[in-house]
C-alpha cells in the first residue's frame, strides 16, 4: 500500500495510476474496525483502485475533549489496510489539510438542523468541508459511506448532488457485534460495565418494528426513551423517527414510505449513535 500525507503527492500519484481505471474511496478517521473494513471490502469489489483516508478532522467536532480522546492507532490501521488489500492511504495533518482558515458555509436546510445538527452545532458544516476537500484531492468515482452515520450520509448525499459532483455515494449496512452493538472508534471507551448495557440500544431500536403500527410513532419515541432511561448510566440526548430521505418527524406510519428511528446515547463518558431503518 503507498502511503501519502501530502496532497500534492497523492494528487500526482494518482493523476498517473488513474488512466481509465476506476477509484473507489473510503473516508474515515481511523481507528479502523470491522465497519470500516467492510467499506473498504466493497470499494474493492467494485473498483480498479482503492483509496482509503486517515484524517481526524479537528472541525467537525464540537468538543475539544470528544477530539482529544478521540483514538488513534495509525499504525495498526495501517496493518489492517495493508492486510486487505487496499492501494492507497491519505493520511494527511491538520496543516495539510487547512493551511489556511475555514470559511465555507454549507446549507443543507432542514436535514442539518435536527438531530446530530442540533445536539452538536457546526459538526455537519465540518464534514461537508472536509469530505468535499477530500472528493477534490482523489476525484473517486465512488465514495463508500456507512449507514451507521446515517443523518451524515443523508447531507453527503444532498451535497454531491446539489454541487452535481460528478460521482456516485454508495450506503453500506452498519457492521454489529455478535450483541448488537454497532462497532464504533468510540466503544473501546466504554467501561466494562458499560460495554455490557450498550447492547440495549440496538435491541430497544430493533423491537420498535413490533410497535409499527400498533401505537403511534410519537408514543414509540416515548416507549424507547423510557426503555433506555432504565439505565442510569444512559442519557437519551434524542430518539426520533423520521422520513427517512428528508428526516422530518412523521405522526403516523403511513406519512412517509420509507421511515428511520435514529438516536444519540451519552453511555457514562461516551457518545454513541446508531439507528435503524424500520422499512
Ligand atoms: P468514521 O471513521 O467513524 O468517521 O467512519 C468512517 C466511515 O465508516 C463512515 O462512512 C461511517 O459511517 C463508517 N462506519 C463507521 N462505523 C461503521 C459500522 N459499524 N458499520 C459500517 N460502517 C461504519
Amino acid at each position: 500500500m503507498k502511503i501519502f500525507k501530502t496532497i500534492s503527492s497523492i494528487r500526482s500519484y494518482l493523476q498517473e495510476l488513474r488512466n481509465g481505471k476506476s477509484i473507489g474511496f473510503v473516508p474515515t478517521m481511523g481507528a479502523l474496525h470491522q465497519g470500516h473494513i467492510s467499506l473498504v471490502h466493497r470499494a474493492n469489489l467494485e473498483n480498479d483502485i482503492v483509496v482509503c483516508s486517515i484524517f481526524v478532522n479537528p472541525i467537525q467536532f464540537n468538543k475539544k475533549e470528544d477530539l482529544a480522546k478521540y483514538p488513534r492507532t495509525i499504525e495498526k490501521d495501517i496493518i489492517k489496510l495493508d492486510e486487505i488489500e487496499c492501494d492507497v492511504l491519505f493520511a494527511p495533518d491538520v496543516d495539510e489539510m487547512y493551511p489556511e482558515p475555514v470559511f465555507d458555509k454549507y446549507d443543507f436546510g432542514h436535514l442539518e438542523k435536527v438531530m446530530e445538527g442540533q445536539h452538536r452545532p457546526g459538526h455537519f458544516n465540518g464534514v461537508a468541508v472536509v469530505v468535499k476537500k477530500l472528493f477534490d484531492v482523489i476525484e473517486p468515482h465512488k465514495a463508500y459511506f456507512g449507514l451507521k452515520d446515517y443523518q451524515q450520509l443523508k447531507i453527503i448525499e444532498k451535497m454531491v448532488s446539489s454541487l452535481s459532483l460528478d460521482m456516485q455515494i454508495v450506503s453500506c449496512p452498519t457492521l454489529r457485534e455478535k450483541d448488537g452493538l454497532a462497532m464504533s472508534s468510540r466503544n473501546v471507551r466504554l467501561s466494562k460495565y458499560e460495554r455490557s448495557i450498550a447492547p440495549a440500544i440496538f435491541r430497544v431500536l430493533n423491537s420498535l418494528k413490533e410497535k409499527i403500527n400498533q401505537i403511534t410513532p410519537a408514543e414509540a419515541e416515548n416507549w424507547a426513551i423510557k426503555q433506555l432511561n432504565k439505565f442510569v448510566e444512559m442519557k437519551v440526548e434524542y430518539f426520533s423517527i423520521v422520513g427517512a430521505d428528508d428526516l422530518l418527524s412523521v405522526k403516523s406510519w403511513d406519512d412517509r414510505p420509507h421511515i428511520v428511528a435514529c438516536t444519540a446515547i451519552n453511555l457514562g463518558k461516551v457518545r454513541l449513535i446508531d439507528n435503524i431503518i424500520l422499512f
